[in-house]
């Protein structure tokens, strides 16, 4: 077993802050969730799987769950507007759309996206819509997030991730579903703090947060079988490229007023392949921290 196996997953807190490490989030903590965690962290080097909901597959555009716990941090808000059953339309909606993976929708169903947000935006939380997080920032809209990530899937599972662009954490959370190891760079401080104070009551294993210019990628943790950026630059960094793998993807939305969203492909060594999808909106990709 190499190191970085042994190490994998990590708790959050010792990924992104030495100095928290005694507030270990997987210190052993006894919620109805417990044994599920525990499985889920035996299970070899599985995703973060929280026991919110069931898919059963079924025909293609329509999407079933059956009803399960909810998540620790969805269960103290009592709000009918933030439920299960608000969340699982919101998911169907988003199949409409047009998205099929059932993998991403799955995923999207599990992550409770009210508790990636203020409180005062929290009923809003299940419209398919971008809303604000502070700083001059926004949440995706869950359309967005999950198409972003079915294409980046291609039907295929995915080792290590790196985002560009945390935010609130809540794309890095429905990744943690899809990809056995996340990576998220944020430039902002605070919110790069928001997005460790939204995941840590969720415990998940398997995200690691850095502070930093995601424009440089995070060279330490290279390859990355998937790359994916939450914010619009002109063009795709040069290091995102350089650090994916032969037959990795990268996705991002490119553009300044109008934007796309766009497929890269690593096929070689020195060899990319680009394709344009639709259009998207997404706040600018800024080089630097602040
Ligand atoms: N992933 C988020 C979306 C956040 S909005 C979600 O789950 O909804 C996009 C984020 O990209 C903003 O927080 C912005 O600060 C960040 N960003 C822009 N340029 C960046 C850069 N060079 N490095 C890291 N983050 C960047």
């Amino acid at each position: 077993m190499s190191d970085k196996t042994r190490q994998f997953p990590l708790p959050l807190s010792s990924v992104t802050d030495k100095a928290q490490k005694k507030q270990q989030v997987f210190s052993p903590v006894a919620t109805p969730q417990t044994a599920t965690q525990n499985a889920a962290r035996t299970a070899a080097n599985s995703p973060w799987k929280p026991p919110t909901v069931v898919a059963t597959p079924s025909r293609s555009h329509a999407y079933a769950m059956e009803r399960s716990q909810p998540l620790p941090a969805a269960a103290p808000r009592q709000n009918p507007l933030v439920s299960d059953a608000v969340r699982r339309a919101m998911v169907q909606r988003v199949a409409n759309q047009g998205v099929q993976d059932q993998v991403v929708l799955e995923a999207l169903a599990r992550v409770p996206r009210h508790a990636f947000m203020d409180e005062g935006l929290a009923s809003q939380a299940y419209i398919d819509a971008s809303l604000p997080i502070g700083h001059h920032q926004t949440i995706s809209q869950p359309y967005i997030v999950a198409r972003m990530i079915e294409v980046l899937r291609n039907g295929a599972a995915l080792q290590r991730v790196l985002e560009i662009g945390t935010g609130c954490g809540y794309q890095a959370a429905v990744l943690a579903c899809v990809a056995q190891e996340v990576y998220s760079i944020e430039r902002i401080k605070p919110l790069h703090e928001l997005a460790k104070a939204n995941l840590r009551p969720m415990r998940v294993p398997n995200i690691r947060l850095h502070y930093g210019d995601g424009m440089l990628g995070l060279p330490q943790a290279a390859p990355f079988d998937g790359i994916i950026l939450a914010a619009a630059g002109l063009e795709v960094p040069q290091a995102l490229l350089e650090q994916l793998s032969i037959g990795g993807r990268l996705v991002a939305p490119v553009g300044g007023r109008t934007q796309h969203l766009e497929l890269v492909t690593r096929v070689a060594k020195a060899e990319w392949v680009s394709q344009t999808l639709e259009d998207c909106h997404f706040v600018p990709l800024r080089s630097g921290t602040v």
